[in-house]
């Protein structure tokens, strides 16, 4: 299988006027084609300036990341303009890089029907449930048809029973539309139920503790949901709690 991206000794330290700042240690990882890869890290332990270095809003200290394909970027926030409606905010991303075109806008009209969104294309972002304007978030990063969606905590802002929801649906929508995706994520259950592949950060300075394959394997169409009803979805979680650095709780 083709390497959709690959990261090779890539180190990031910050020069501030505090002094230096070593954020990430010689970090290797691929993201395989088709796979979604978790980086799973505490707060503060470089996820995101990670996928800053994927998206070229940072250049690392040193290392080398090759990319295989066009990258779209998803972030925590949805990032909605209020005064468009739910068709013009999607097109936005066409309408900046020159590409609303008569096929675009098909395409996001397909989607927009796929993705049960077709009936709120003239309603307003405050009309609109969280779980709801994040799916927008998603359809609109798909609209310039990226091969690589970087997706940076795209649920922590929402509330516990929508989160649920709505990884079903991005997980649903990035394995229908064939894309490869890195997802960032403190939350370890999270993880376990989106991912093909875990890559475990330690804390700042942060090296890659240990990768995990995950293999869950649920009847029927495979979702994060029916994959946390697993028995075997606990081993993963027991695993993967002791290997995530946390500040510990003096007693
Ligand atoms: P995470 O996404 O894992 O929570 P970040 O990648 O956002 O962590 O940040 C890692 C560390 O790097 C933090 O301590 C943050 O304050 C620091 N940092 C991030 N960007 C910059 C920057 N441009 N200049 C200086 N320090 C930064
Ligand atoms: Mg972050």
């Amino acid at each position: 299988m083709k390497d959709m991206v690959k990261i090779s000794d890539l180190n990031q330290t910050f020069y501030t006027k505090d002094g230096e700042l070593e954020v990430l240690k010689n970090i290797n990882f691929n993201l395989i084609e088709g796979e979604i890869l978790t980086i799973l890290g505490p707060s503060g332990s470089g996820k995101s300036t990670i996928l800053n270095i994927l998206t070229d809003l940072l250049e690392p200290t040193s290392g080398e990341v090759i990319l295989n394909g066009k990258i779209g970027y998803m972030f925590q926030k949805d990032n909605l303009l209020e005064w468009r409606n739910i068709m013009d905010n999607i097109t936005i991303g066409l309408e900046i890089q020159h590409k609303k075109t008569p096929e675009s806008i098909q395409r996001v009209e397909s989607l927009l029907k796929t993705y049960d969104l077709w009936e709120f294309r003239n309603m307003y972002p405050k009309e609109l449930s969280g779980g709801m304007r994040q799916r927008v978030a998603l359809i609109r990063t798909l609209s310039v048809n990226p091969d690589i969606l970087l997706l940076d905590e795209p649920f922590s802002a929402l509330d516990y029973q929508t989160r649920i929801l709505v990884s079903d649906d991005v997980y649903r929508i990035i394995k229908n539309e064939g894309k490869s995706a890195i997802l960032v994520t403190h939350d370890i259950s999270e993880a376990i139920s989106m991912s093909d592949k875990i890559i475990v950060l330690s804390k700042r300075p942060a090296i890659v503790k240990s990768t995990h394959n995950i293999d869950l394997v649920p009847e029927g169409e495979k979702t994060p949901f029916k994959v946390r009803k697993l028995p075997q979805f606990q081993d993963y979680f027991d695993i993967l709690w002791k290997e995530l650095d946390r500040y510990e709780i003096k007693q």
